[in-house]
């Protein structure tokens, strides 16, 4: 095979890695690999912060994020607050197939998956209700905001092609109609085709705020390697804002130059991923970058 190279997200971004994998072994293209890496996190109920089992907004429903790019040709497709669809990718991709729109929000993608043919279907699973139904008593903020939220990103390259996607159920209880960073071109995912992709997840209003993904591929642009763009970007965003205590926002980023350089970087300590560099994959964990 030529050479190729696969990064997601997360320890669940073993799955994404293998399940995209396996696709291009068969020929799929890249678009399908990708596609196909990222429902398999949605589709996982265990994951509770994507797809389907993801925890809902503070009014008991979910809504879900997510994006695809091409960087062949600078396409992308978004959706935004989408309910009752388990798998945003497709529908983003549907997006950025038929449309000439690069983002659909709330009803209007709904409304669209309906008409593309997607099954409308639960999307709470039981164990998400539960817990929302013990947070509904209290109505505590998360413990640890920090710890309420992931997103699965996906960047596959190849000699000629990079692709770039993720998905997430966001901010565990969040305000209805939140809209992180994943869907959004330049904050949760960016990609070049003379330049290269990063994706992010993290506090996705933190990295709204800061274009992160936009920064990170701009930096490579101007000669960064993926790794020194990526610490950069995150260094940005820790400069930008880091609050009163002291505390930076949690986000983490992923990036492949269009030479297939990879670089990882993370303003928390452990941030893990997977790494298939067409041989084999393996977990990689990212320390937490010191900040300046
Ligand atoms: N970035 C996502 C969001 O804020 C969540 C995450 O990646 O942790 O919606």
């Amino acid at each position: 095979m030529n050479r190729i190279l696969l990064t997601a997200t997360w320890n669940f971004g073993r799955l994404a890695v293998e399940r995209a994998f396996n696709m291009l072994e068969l020929g799929a293209s890249a678009l399908d690999a990708l596609e196909t890496g990222i429902n398999a996190v949605e589709m996982d109920e265990s994951v509770q912060s994507v797809g389907y089992g993801g925890l809902p907004n503070r009014a008991g429903y979910v809504e879900l994020d997510a994006a695809i790019m091409d960087a062949r040709g600078h396409r992308s497709g978004a959706v935004a607050a989408l309910r009752g669809f388990r798998r945003p990718i497709s529908v983003a991709r549907r997006v950025m197939e038929v449309l000439p729109h690069a983002l659909l929000v709330g009803e209007g993608a709904a409304e669209f998956a309906r008409e593309q043919g997607f099954e409308e279907e639960e999307t709470l699973s039981p164990e998400a209700s539960e817990q929302w139904l013990q947070w509904r008593e209290t109505q505590a903020p998360p413990a640890d905001v920090e710890d309420s939220h992931d997103t699965v990103g996906m960047i596959i390259w190849t000699p000629d092609t990079i692709v770039v996607g993720c998905s997430t159920s966001g901010l565990k209880w969040k305000y209805p109609g939140r809209v992180g960073d994943s869907p959004i071109v330049g904050a949760g995912l960016y990609a070049d085709e003379e330049v290269g992709a990063a994706v992010a997840t993290g506090n996705g209003d933190e990295i709204s705020r800061v274009a992160l993904c936009s920064r990170v591929v701009f930096l490579m642009e101007r000669g960064m390697s993926a790794q020194e763009a990526c610490d950069e970007a995150i260094r940005y965003l820790m400069r930008k804002r880091t609050d009163s205590s002291g505390t930076p926002p949690h986000a983490a980023v992923l990036a492949v130059r269009a030479d297939g350089s990879f670089g990882v970087s993370a303003s928390y300590a452990k941030f893990p991923y997977a790494l298939h560099d067409g041989q084999s994959l393996t977990m990689g964990e990212r320390e937490a970058l010191e900040p300046e």
